[in-house]
């Protein structure tokens, strides 16, 4: 059984599907990791991110997801894929649509069989139309912005709010307007926005309307 969640960058939908795929005793899958690892790789390799080799990369590459832990061919790479630079990067992986259909084979042969909820863009619109609940979880960008100062001031960054705001309306623009796969709200997908929410309060809200749908 699958449920997706999709929406925005900063809207809070990794740890909130983090925890809700623990309360209903679901597996997470992040597929943002996986557009983050193909970036690594080929920047680790010094490849143009435009070129064909990229392709090449997506289709071997052997990622697993251990507990917390995201692992390349065995290597811990959780904190490697997460820099500003791969950040900064991810679009032009993300941009590619022979990337994207490798991708989502590997997102759809991850979750054969299982029980998931599967956090992304397009996890309820290409990845898993079927899916038995789709959440689109939001919040108005400067509430996003405000969060990611925060998340950074507690690692002791200190960032400028109008600088934020404006990288990540960015990477929303190109998130919402890339050709295959775009950011977009499936017609049968629930929005929860989070904005005046807690963290708790989402995640008890997201797991009753999980509960509805699947009858649980
Ligand atoms: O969610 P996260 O910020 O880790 O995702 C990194 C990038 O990967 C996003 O900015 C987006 O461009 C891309 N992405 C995507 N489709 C997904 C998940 C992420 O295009 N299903």
């Amino acid at each position: 059984m699958i449920v997706t969640i999709d929406g925005p960058a900063g809207a809070g939908k990794s740890s909130v599907s983090r925890k809700l795929a623990e309360r209903i005793g679901f597996q997470f899958l992040d597929t943002g990791a996986m557009y983050r690892a193909v970036t690594y790789l080929a920047l680790q390799r010094n490849l143009d991110l435009r070129c064909g080799d990229v392709v090449g990369l997506a289709q071997g590459m052997e990622i697993v997801f251990q507990d917390a832990e995201v692992r390349l061919g065995g290597e811990d790479v959780s904190e490697a894929i997460r820099t500003a630079d791969v950040t900064r990067r991810v679009s032009e992986i993300a941009d590619n649509p022979n990337v994207r259909e490798k991708m989502v084979a590997l997102q759809r042969k991850i979750a054969e069989g299982g029980d998931y909820v599967s956090e992304g863009r397009d996890q309820g619109t290409v990845a898993f139309p079927e899916a038995v609940c789709k959440i689109f979880l939001t919040a108005s960008p400067e509430e996003r912005a405000r969060r990611r100062c925060l998340q950074l001031s507690e690692i002791g960054v200190q960032a400028d709010l109008k600088e934020v705001l404006a990288a990540q309306n960015d990477r929303d623009h190109r998130d919402a307007t890339r050709l295959v796969g775009p950011l977009v709200k499936a017609s049968d997908a629930i929005e929860v926005v989070t904005d005046g929410r807690s963290f708790n309060e989402v995640v008890d809200h997201l797991v009753t309307l999980v509960s509805q749908k699947v009858g649980r």
